[in-house]
């Protein structure tokens, strides 16, 4: 019987990691988008062009509700992008952002008679979102299990690992130069390298030359 996955794919570094590494672990990959209007449309670009370019099935749901529901600083230009301090959460964090896409996708992989759910989020890099911890996953998976009377499992390959890690398992993986190029995480909606000021661009570009230094260092 063959094994599918439908992965939680954002276009970002983490998601694609997620994207390859489906590939490498199951036969059959899709993958699902969540169009939140974000602030930079080259998001949704930048997934749809690179499932295209492997051949995955890919689907793109409109969940601009979301904003309705929680304004954001991943939405709307005029909230600014702050990291969490003082125990604050992030102006990025949106409530229930990661319980509403991870159901849509057990809704739309059972569908397709599809049980395995990838999903790049990360409890290490912890940024303050409660919704990536993996109590909260499994939480979740027992009660889609319960929700749909279906046998989900939801993987979560990059959990407790870190960026360096990340870039890393991306590098084991063969794609190393590609989630370098052709990915976006950058909250200035910059491709590849990114724009270099932004938390998110520090955070990948800190975590690649702690894995290109470790790297260097083995060799
Ligand atoms: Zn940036």
């Amino acid at each position: 019987m063959s094994k599918a996955a439908l992965v939680v794919f954002s276009g970002g570094q983490d998601s694609t990691t997620c994207l390859f590494w489906a590939m490498k672990n199951f036969d059959k990959v899709e993958a699902i988008t969540f169009n939140y209007n974000q602030r930079h449309k080259q998001e949704i670009e930048c997934a749809t062009n690179i499932a295209q370019e492997w051949n995955i099935p890919h689907m793109v749901i409109d969940m601009s509700l979301l904003n309705q529901l929680a304004p954001n600083a991943l939405t709307r230009s005029d909230i600014e992008i702050k990291t969490g301090e003082n125990g604050q959460l992030p102006t990025t964090f949106v409530d229930g952002r990661n319980l509403l896409f991870l159901s849509f996708a057990a809704v739309v992989a059972k569908q397709k008679g599809i049980s395995h759910i990838v999903t790049g989020v990360c409890e290490t890099d912890f940024s303050g979102y409660p919704d990536c911890r993996d109590v909260f996953v499994k939480s979740l998976n027992v009660t889609l299990n319960l929700a749909m009377d279906y046998r989900f499992i939801i993987d979560t390959p990059l959990m407790w690992i870190d960026k360096a890690d990340t870039w890393e398992l991306a590098d084991q993986l063969g794609r190393l130069e590609y989630v370098q190029q052709h990915t976006l995480t950058c909250y200035n909606g910059i491709i590849g390298a990114g724009c270099g000021e932004c938390p998110a661009c520090k955070l990948r570009s800190a975590g690649l030359k702690k894995y290109l230094e470790k790297k260097e260092a083995t060799q």
